[in-house]
């Protein structure tokens, strides 16, 4: 499936972002988290973007493996959320039941 904003990621700045992202960050994220290393072949932003340029271009990144984006991108795609959460531990999608009686 192509989004709306695909061609985002075709541009020249975030091929640039994506490559120092892997560089600084060559290990999978959530594989880390569990005490596995994986080496990280996505990039992905921790907050979703949906099409926000600015929120593309400035959002927080995370490196993640195959595995994990796509099985991070289905659970989305069922829940209809994000669980991703930040440093404090809050869920980060607005679109979380934990953000929608805020
Ligand atoms: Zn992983």
């Amino acid at each position: 499936m192509r989004e709306a904003w695909g061609h985002f990621y075709g541009t020249a700045f975030w091929q640039r972002r994506r490559k120092l992202q892997l560089r600084q960050h060559p290990l999978c994220k959530f594989c880390a988290d569990d005490g596995i290393v994986t080496p990280a072949t996505h990039v992905d932003h921790v907050e979703p973007h949906r099409g926000d340029w600015n929120l593309f271009c400035l959002g927080a990144l995370q490196s993640l493996c195959a595995t994990c984006h796509s099985s991070r991108k289905q659970q989305i795609e069922a829940r209809g959320f994000d669980i991703a959460v930040d440093a404090d531990g809050w869920p980060t999608d607005p679109n979380h039941p934990a953000n929608r009686h805020r």
